[in-house]
């Protein structure tokens, strides 16, 4: 098993000191909450992350003391706002190793980072263009690239995976074409946890002049990313899947790409000179960032980057696929459950079936235990039909989840499955 999302066989390491996970449970107010009087053991950190007090106290801290509007004003405050605001723009540009800091554009979240470019820089797309994707990604990244097909003519390809939720590579060679104009991967599966191995897909894409966007929602929580090294032209992360706020995200797009692209949205910020003549834009990131940003979100996010890179982010994947190693051996023991997604790249999720269950009444009575899991097709609707499934239970893993919670879950699924059965 691999240890983080950089993948391809890069292992941080056993050298690495482990991270003490009950200092880093105390960092996060909700972990000490009790559901129906049972401890909260929550396994569902693919849908959503908890928040340390950090990000918590940097956003109330901004709210009572450095509220102002940025960009705008002259004045102490405003000033100030722009200056944080700005500062957790450099944290994104590190957090990814971009180049440069005019690359972030902060957006609500991954949904909305594909949504700008599947937009704006699809417009340059003609008809019998290619965009190729995999069986494995989140209708997020499969609803924007169908939409803009509609408008522009173009044709979706789709890579197929092997039964083990790993890329099928070979035939993934066998559709790149010239046509192809974008491949569009998920990091790292929140269905299945397989992690992709996006420089070597990148690298291939490049070799037909295709740009390559990578949806990292899942990636950024589990270990380094590193866009230089990646080789993709686009990255699209959300700050509620690492530690920070909803309803802020980051995209990040290669300098002379985002140059080119015509804006997305209108409004204040991204404009450079209005008139009823016609007006002019100004040049990224500000081009993409139309009217009041999420000030406090973008705050937020620097802060839940800043503290997962001060813990170690080789080593949050290392201990992350220790704890993942652990639950892997645990369920595999249980009679009739299968897990679904068993690549040897994976970060994060374990994703699984059991013989004669409903996962839904899994789910319920796993909840009456405090034990937080997720049902169903989580967004990634082809993943399960490839599998032949409607969906699966998934307890998905945070640097806060415990070898012990996963034997508690184990156990609650034994019991679970003995009522049900
Ligand atoms: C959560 C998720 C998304 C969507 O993120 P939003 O924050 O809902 O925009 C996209 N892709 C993957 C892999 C995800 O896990």
């Amino acid at each position: 098993m691999s240890a983080g999302p950089r993948g391809e066989g890069v292992d941080p390491g056993p050298g690495l000191e482990p991270l003490d996970l009950e200092a880093i449970r105390a960092q996060f107010p909700i972990l000490q909450r009790s559901i129906e009087g049972e401890p909260l053991i929550y396994l569902d950190t693919a849908a959503s992350a908890q928040k340390p007090d950090a990000v918590i106290e940097a956003i109330r801290t901004y709210y009572r003391r450095e509220h102002a509007n940025v960009h705008r004003g002259v004045h102490h405050l405003s000033a100030l706002a722009t200056s944080r605001y700005e500062e957790a723009r450099r944290i994104a540009q590190r957090f990814l190793n971009a180049p440069q800091a005019h690359e972030i554009v902060f957006v609500r979240g991954t949904s909305e980072a594909i949504n700008l470019v599947a937009s704006s820089w699809g417009q340059r797309l003609e008809p019998g263009d290619e965009i190729v994707l995999s069986t494995l990604e989140h209708h997020s990244n499969i609803v924007p690239w169908q939409l803009l097909a509609q408008r522009s003519g173009a044709v979706i390809r789709v890579i197929p995976v092997h039964d083990d939720g790993s890329i099928d590579l070979e035939a993934y060679g066998s559709l790149l074409s010239p046509r192809a104009k974008m491949v569009a991967l998920v990091h790292v599966s929140n269905a299945l946890g397989t992690v992709l191995p996006i420089r070597r897909m990148a690298a291939m894409a490049r070799e037909v002049g295709a740009r390559v966007l990578v949806d990292g929602a899942q990636a950024t929580v589990h270990g380094p990313v590193d866009v230089a090294e990646l080789g993709c032209d686009f990255y699209a992360f959300s700050g509620h899947k690492v530690y920070g706020p909803t309803g802020i995200g980051i995209l990040w797009g290669r300098g002379e790409l985002l140059e080119q692209m015509p804006p997305y949205q209108g409004g204040g910020e991204m404009i450079a000179h209005v008139s009823f003549g016609g007006s002019t834009y100004a040049a990224p990131p500000a081009r993409f960032e139309a009217g009041t940003p999420h000030i406090a979100g973008a705050v937020g996010l620097g802060v839940a980057l800043d503290w997962l890179a001060d813990l170690g982010r080789d080593r949050v994947a290392a201990s992350e696929a220790r704890v993942l190693a652990h639950g892997t051996r645990l369920l595999s023991q249980i009679s009739g459950l299968r897990l679904v997604g068993t690549a040897a790249d994976k970060a994060g999720v374990l994703s699984f079936v059991v013989d004669g269950v409903h996962p839904q009444d899994l789910a319920t009575l796993l909840d009456e235990q405090g034990i937080a899991v997720r049902t169903g097709h989580h967004c990634a609707e082809p993943a399960m039909e490839r599998f032949g499934l409607t969906g699966t239970v998934r307890a998905s893993l945070g640097v806060y989840t415990t070898e012990a919670e996963l034997d508690v879950l184990a156990e609650g699924i034994e019991r679970a499955v003995r009522i049900l059965r």
